[in-house]
C-alpha cells in the first residue's frame, strides 16, 4: 500500500496526485499502481522461490490487457477460467505454457481454442468433462493436459460463504473416490495426459490451515495414485491468499510457503499458484465524487457517482472497503495506512453499528454517514455508518482496495458507462480502458 500515500494533504497513487488524474481522466475512476502489482508478485516469487513456482495470476481477478502485460512482462502465467479470459492473456503476450484453464463448464469451442493454443493444462472439474476433452482430443488428433481439480471437502473459513469453493456442497472439483476412479481408468483415455492434480479452496483464506488441511489429503492422494501413466508431476494450489481490506490478520506470502512448501517437497511436485485478489486488491483504488448530501432526519446519506455497477463486491458480499476523501490533512485511521488510531477507528464504527452513534458530528471530528451510489437498488451501499471527514459536493472519495474483482466485476446496469482504467508508473499515468460511452451501451443492440 505504500504506493498510495498522503502528501500535502492529497492522496497521490506513486509520483500522481490522485486529484490531478480525476480531473484529467474523469471519474469515477479506476487508479492502478505498476509498483504496487509488481511489488506483490515479486513478494510471491521470493516466498516461495525454494520451489521456483509457476505464478499464474488468476486473470478473473483484474482482466485489463494492460494489467496483464504488466505481469506478463515480470514473468506471470495466467490462470483462466474461459475462452474470452484465453484471448485476453494471448492479446497481452502472456505465454500459453503457462495457463491454467478451470471452470466447471468448459465450451467445446473454449476446450479446442485451449488445445489449439497449446496451453499447460486444463483443470478438469468433472467426469463428464474429462470425456468431452478426451473426444474433442481425439477429434483433433492431440493430446490433451489435464489435472483433475480436486474437492478435498475443506473449509477454507472465508469472511462470506459465498467465496468458499473447496467443500463438497460446492459445485467445484471432483471429489476424491471419483478421482480415484478416473485415474484408475486413465488408460481408457488415450488422448488425455494426466499431468497432476489442482485445488482451489475459497478467497480470501486467511490462515493457513485450510491450506495444510487440504494439502495432508492430496499429498497422501498424490502418493497413492502415481503411476507411469499418471505422473502427476503438477501440483496447483490455486489462489485464495488473503488480503488486508480492514483489520484481518493476513498472513504474510512467507507464512502461506512455509504451509504449503513441506507438502510440495513430500510429493515432489512442480508447484503452481493462482494468485490474483493478494496482487491485485490493493494495487488500485476507484475514485468517486460526492454529488449529494443528505440528511433524512434519521441518517445521513454521502451520494456518491460510483455505484454498485462498478465496484459490486459491497453489495454482493458485504464486504468492507476502507474509503476516505483524496484530500485530507489527517492520517486516514485505517491500517491499510498502519495508523495507530486504525483500531479505536474500527471500535467506533462497532459501536455505531450497534446503534451507539447517529449522524451527527462526533467528537473526533467525523460524520456518521452511509456511503451510497446512484443505482436503483437499496442494496447500492458501499459503507454503512462510517465516520468520515466533513466533505462537499464535488469532493473526492477514495475507495480502497478495489483493485481485485473490482472492474472486472463491473456492469452497465442502468445504462451507466463503465470508468476509465489508468495505471500510474512513478511520474507517469497511461490509460488502459477508456471511459464508455452511451455508444458502448447500445453496441451490438438493433431497432427493429
Ligand atoms: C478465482 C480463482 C483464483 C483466484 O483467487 P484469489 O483469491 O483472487 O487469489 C484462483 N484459482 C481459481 C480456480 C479461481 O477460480
Amino acid at each position: 500500500m505504500e504506493q498510495f500515500r498522503y502528501e500535502s494533504g492529497q492522496l497521490h497513487c506513486e509520483g500522481m496526485a490522485v486529484d490531478a488524474l480525476a480531473a484529467e481522466y474523469g471519474i469515477p475512476l479506476y487508479i492502478y499502481s505498476k509498483a504496487a502489482l509488481l511489488g506483490r508478485f515479486e513478494a510471491i516469487r521470493k516466498a516461495f522461490a525454494e520451489a521456483a513456482p509457476i505464478i499464474a495470476f488468476s486473470v478473473k481477478s483484474c482482466s485489463n490487457i494492460g494489467i496483464l502485460k504488466v505481469l506478463q512482462e515480470a514473468g506471470s502465467g495466467f490462470d483462466i477460467v474461459s475462452g474470452g479470459e484465453l484471448a485476453r492473456v494471448l492479446k497481452a503476450g502472456g505465454d500459453p505454457r503457462k495457463v491454467v484453464f478451470a471452470g466447471v463448464a468448459k465450451a467445446d469451442d473454449e476446450i479446442r481454442d485451449a488445445l489449439d493454443n497449446d496451453i499447460l493444462m486444463l483443470n478438469v472439474e468433472s467426469e463428464a468433462e474429462l470425456d468431452n476433452i478426451q473426444n474433442i482430443a481425439a477429434e483433433m488428433g492431440t493430446v490433451a493436459p489435464v489435472a483433475l481439480r480436486l474437492n478435498p471437502d475443506v473449509d477454507a473459513r472465508t469472511p462470506n460463504a459465498k467465496t468458499t469453493t473447496g467443500k463438497k456442497e460446492n459445485k467445484f472439483g471432483i471429489d476424491l473416490m471419483t478421482a480415484s476412479r478416473i485415474i484408475k481408468n486413465i488408460a481408457l483415455s488415450p488422448n488425455i495426459r494426466l499431468l497432476g492434480v489442482d485445488i482451489h479452496l475459497g478467497s480470501p483464506v486467511n490462515s493457513t490451515g485450510p491450506y495444510k488441511e487440504a494439502l495432508n489429503k492430496l499429498a497422501d492422494f498424490i502418493r497413492d495414485h502415481r503411476s507411469p501413466r499418471s505422473q502427476l508431476e503438477y501440483l496447483d494450489i490455486g489462489g485464495g491468499f488473503g488480503l488486508l481490506y480492514r483489520d484481518e490478520t493476513v498472513p504474510t506470502f512467507q507464512e502461506y510457503a512455509e504451509a504449503v512448501l513441506p507438502f510440495v517437497k513430500k510429493t515432489g511436485c512442480k508447484l503452481i499458484l493462482e494468485p490474483g485478489r493478494s496482487i491485485a486488491g490493493n494495487s488500485s483504488i476507484l475514485v468517486s465524487q460526492v454529488r449529494y448530501l443528505k440528511d433524512n432526519g434519521t441518517k445521513h446519506f454521502t451520494i456518491v457517482d460510483a455505484g454498485m455497477n462498478d465496484l459490486i463486491r459491497p453489495a454482493m458480499y458485504d464486504s468492507y472497503h476502507f474509503i476516505w476523501p483524496t484530500k485530507s490533512t489527517r492520517t486516514p485511521p485505517s491500517h491499510l495506512f498502519g495508523a495507530a488510531d486504525a483500531p479505536e477507528y474500527i471500535a467506533r464504527e462497532a459501536a455505531d453499528a450497534a446503534g451507539g452513534g447517529g449522524r451527527e458530528m462526533q467528537p473526533d471530528g467525523l460524520i456518521v454517514t452511509d456511503v451510497v451510489g446512484p443505482i436503483c437498488e437499496s442494496s447500492d451501499v458501499f459503507a454503512k455508518g462510517r465516520r468520515l471527514p466533513v466533505v462537499n459536493r464535488g469532493q473526492n472519495l477514495a475507495i480502497f482496495s478495489a483493485g481485485a474483482y473490482g472492474f472486472s466485476m463491473s456492469s452497465q446496469y442502468n445504462s451507466h458507462p463503465r470508468p476509465a482504467e489508468v495505471l500510474v508508473d512513478g511520474e507517469t499515468a497511461r490509460i488502459i480502458r477508456h471511459r464508455e460511452t452511451y455508444d458502448c451501451l447500445m453496441r451490438g443492440e438493433e431497432l427493429l
